[in-house]
C-alpha cells in the first residue's frame, strides 16, 4: 500500500496536454461553420443530438465540440434539448430497433428545413454492430440522411468539416 501511494505521488500525469486555446485551424474552421449557418439560417446552428444505440465513442467526440479543450459555443454552435429547437440531427449508432421509433418521432418533431447528419460508421451501416438481430442497420433505412461523417469515431475536426459541407452544399 505504501509503495503504491509513493508510486502515485511521484508519476507523471498520464492525460493528453491540453489542446492549445488558440488553435488556428480550429478557429477558422469553427468561424466557417458560424458564418455558413448565418448566411443559410439566418441564425448560429442549433443540433439536436440523437443517440440511437452508439457504444458512446460518437458520443464522447460530439461532447468534445462544446468541453472545456475546444468551447465552440463561442463560435454559435449549440446543442438544444428539444428536436423543435433543431436545424441538425446528428444521429449516431446502428439505430437499435428499440430507438427506431423514437428517431422518427425526433425527426417528425423537428420543423423544416432540417438536415439530418449520421455520424459514425455505425450510423451508416450498422458497422461493427450490423449482424446483431437488435439493430436496424444504419439511419438511412429509418430516415433521410443529408450527409455521412464516417470515423469509429468521427475526430471534433472531422464533425466540424462535414457541417460545414452540409451547409455549404
Ligand atoms: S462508429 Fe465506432 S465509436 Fe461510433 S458508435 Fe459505432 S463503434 Fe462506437
Amino acid at each position: 500500500m505504501r509503495r503504491l501511494l509513493f508510486k502515485n505521488l511521484v508519476r507523471r500525469s498520464v492525460t493528453e496536454p491540453r489542446p492549445d486555446p488558440g488553435d488556428a485551424a480550429l478557429a477558422e474552421l469553427a468561424g466557417q461553420l458560424d458564418r455558413a449557418a448565418r448566411r443559410v439560417l439566418g441564425h448560429s446552428l442549433a443540433i439536436r443530438e440523437v443517440d440511437a444505440g452508439s457504444c458512446n465513442g460518437c458520443e464522447l467526440e460530439i461532447h468534445a465540440l462544446s468541453n472545456a479543450f475546444y468551447d465552440l459555443e463561442r463560435f454559435g454552435l449549440r446543442f438544444v434539448a428539444s428536436p423543435r429547437h433543431a436545424d441538425v440531427l446528428l444521429v449516431t449508432g446502428p439505430i437499435a430497433k428499440n430507438m427506431r421509433e423514437a428517431l422518427l418521432r425526433t425527426y417528425n418533431a423537428t420543423p423544416d428545413p432540417k438536415w439530418v447528419v449520421a455520424v459514425g460508421d455505425c450510423a451508416i451501416d450498422g458497422g461493427t454492430f450490423a449482424e446483431s438481430y437488435a439493430v436496424e442497420g444504419g439511419v438511412s433505412r429509418i430516415v433521410p440522411v443529408d450527409l455521412h461523417i464516417r470515423g469509429c469515431p468521427p475526430t471534433p475536426e472531422q464533425l466540424l468539416k462535414g457541417l460545414i459541407a452540409l451547409l455549404e452544399q
